[in-house]
């Protein structure tokens, strides 16, 4: 066998750039990438919004106590309540609504604009905003009437932590995607080399159609596809042996009716040379006979051995089969040819998907053997009766002398005949022919003996009734 590999398209041969080692390498590190990705800005925001409403809790809170505290304290620029030294570490004034400081005690001052001048005013009880010129988060609370205590703090800092976060969080992130790539490429590779054997295993049958079995590693996955792909190698390499066996088997018999054709031929030519004493008339209408017996011979056993080789023939001309109108087509074909061997028939309907030409062969071969085996003038039985599990009974019955008990496990061999079906004409393939059609249907060919001691041959096929 010799299968030559298909021809690798530009669109395949792109595909293969993509191969499966490097897909799951790539959606790996996809995975890992969009993983690592959403985990980094969950924790960013996180940490952002946590920083800035601390920073702010902080402001208020510090901003809430300096104002509870109300015993003053002195600064060149007047009095103001000691609670506010408290600020000391973050930007602070007292601003009336004009956004002038009052008792000047803050080292930075904070920025001043609309919103605090508002609260000074009385506009606005508090006011928290972020100023965008110096950077810096601005609160203001009223104090007194008249004045706003205004804190600031430089948003730098809290900007500067969030920076070191990203870097970190990226940093991080990279290396999670490289290692991942890595883990993946490492995992493909661990993961397809069973395939990767697989195929080469494949590829060495097409290439050399060698049909050895492919070494099972392991009770994976694709261990089963390797048994499966064994089972589909046994069941061909046996098929090419039946095949091999058939050839040689069909050749064999060849052998036996052609000698004898050619040495009456030989005989008959032998006659006709000049000088030739010549055969009687009675000699050579013997001769005459022999050879159109072998030939008869000869095409029924060319036409048997093409029915055998139908073994591996698709299923594809199984059709609906009523199995009475074959039988009835069988019969009338056996009757032709009976004499006066009658048929005493019984059928009940049966239908199956099935090759009706391969059955109605296979019913004719037992008819004919029936016919062949039985007694003048006596009868063969003919019963199609469902047997009530899903199957019909195809049942052929003679009169004849039976089959020996010894021949019995071998008569469905090819070529099989017993001493003696010798003498009567035959290939031996008859049998072979209707057992084969049986096991293509699902179904089988038995062999025992009829009430009257004759053979009784059964046939089960699965379908349904009517
Ligand atoms: P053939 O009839 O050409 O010899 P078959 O395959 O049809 O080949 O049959 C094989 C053998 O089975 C026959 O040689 C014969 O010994 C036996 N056999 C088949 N049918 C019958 C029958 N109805 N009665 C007795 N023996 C039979």
């Amino acid at each position: 066998m010799s299968v030559t590999p298909p021809e690798v398209t530009p669109a395949e041969r792109a595909g293969l750039r993509f191969s499966l080692r490097r897909r799951v390498t790539m959606l790996a590190a996809l995975c890992v990438a969009g993983a690592v990705a959403l985990v980094s800005v969950a924790a960013f925001v996180t940490v952002q919004t946590s920083l800035y409403q601390q920073l702010d809790d902080n402001l208020s809170q510090r901003a809430g106590n300096a104002l509870d505290d109300r015993s003053m304290a002195r600064s060149p620029g007047g009095n103001f309540p000691t609670a506010f030294l408290a600020l000391s570490d973050i930007q602070f004034a007292l601003i009336d609504a004009n956004g002038t400081s009052y008792g000047d005690v803050g080292q930075y001052k904070p920025p001043v604009g609309q919103q605090e001048r508002a609260v000074a005013a009385g506009v606005d009880g508090r006011s928290l905003r972020t100023d965008q010129a110096t950077d810096t988060r601005v609160l203001a609370m009223r104090y007194d009437r008249g004045l706003a205590l205004v804190v600031a703090q430089p948003l730098g800092p809290t900007r500067t932590a969030l920076g070191k976060l990203s870097l970190v969080l990226v940093l991080v992130g990279g290396a999670g995607i490289i290692f991942a790539t890595l883990a993946g490429t490492a995992v493909a590779r661990a993961g397809l080399r069973p395939v990767q054997h697989l195929t080469q295993a494949t590829e060495r049958v097409a290439r050399t159609g060698d049909l050895r079995p492919i070494p099972v590693s392991g009770d994976d996955e694709l261990a089963r596809l390797t048994h499966s792909f064994n089972s589909m190698l046994d069941a061909l390499s046996e098929s090419r042996a039946r095949q091999r066996q058939l050839v040689a088997d069909a050749g064999h018999e060849l052998r036996t009716p052609l000698t004898s054709l050619r040495t009456n031929m030989e005989l008959l030519l032998a006659a006709q040379a000049p000088g030739s004493p010549g055969l009687s008339e009675e000699d050579r209408s013997e001769i005459n006979t022999d050879v159109r017996a072998q030939l008869d011979e000869l095409t029924q056993l060319i036409g048997d051995l093409v029915e055998l080789a139908k073994e591996d023939a698709p299923r594809a001309e199984f059709e609906h089969v009523e199995l009475v109108d074959v039988v009835e087509r069988a019969l009338d074909r056996a009757r032709r040819r009976a004499g006066d061997v009658r048929f005493d028939v019984a059928l009940q309907p049966w239908s199956l998907i099935g090759d009706s030409s391969a059955l109605e062969r296979a019913v004719l071969n037992l008819l004919d053997n029936a016919v062949k085996f039985s007694p003048a003038g006596s009868v063969v039985r003919v019963g199609l009766r469902p047997a009530g599990d899903g199957s019909a009974l195809l049942e052929v019955a003679d009169s004849g002398p039976g089959v020996e008990e010894a021949d019995a496990p071998r008569i469905f061999d090819r070529f099989y005949r017993s001493s003696e079906a010798r003498t009567l004409p035959g290939s031996g393939l008859g049998l072979a022919i209707v057992q084969q059609a049986a096991q293509r249907h699902g179904g089988a060919i038995y062999v025992g003996t009829a009430p009257g001691g004759g053979a009784l041959f059964t046939m089960r096929l699965p379908g349904r009734p009517g």
